[in-house]
């Protein structure tokens, strides 16, 4: 269900313009407009969820979907084995920006752990 202000959800309906990587009945993925690695994708739902914390057993198949589409992703672009990185931030504290559920795929670079 697509929810009324949701940037994402208008990403999804077509209403705002997104360079689309991938799409199924599922999810969608697209280049992150302000990309923090050579390659960064977002992976989303088509229905609107606001975040990880609004997720319970319904959302099983949806969430792993998300996350299979992600390691999919990273096959295709080639970095799978070198490795990449995949983020989901939660609320404010957690660095989430746009309140509909997304996953991070980054890829192409070295990264660091603990992330700033
Ligand atoms: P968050 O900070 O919520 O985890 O991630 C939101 C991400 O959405 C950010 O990485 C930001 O660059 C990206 N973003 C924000 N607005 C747009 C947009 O209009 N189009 C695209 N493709 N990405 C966006
Ligand atoms: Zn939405």
């Amino acid at each position: 269900m697509e929810q009324q202000d949701c940037l994402f959800c208008k990403i999804v309906a077509g209403e705002i313009p997104s360079t689309k990587v991938y799409e199924d009945d599922v999810c969608i993925a697209f280049n992150d407009i302000a990309p923090q690695a050579p390659t960064h994708i977002l992976v989303i739902p088509r229905d609107h969820v606001r975040s990880m914390n609004e997720t319970d057993e319904k959302h099983k198949e949806t969430l792993g979907h998300l996350l299979l589409t992600a390691a999919e992703l990273a096959r295709k672009a080639g970095f799978a084995e070198k490795g990449y990185r995949v983020v989901i931030n939660t609320n404010e504290e957690g660095g989430q920006t746009v309140f509909h559920l997304h996953v991070h795929l980054l890829g192409g670079r070295q990264f660091i752990f603990p992330p700033g």
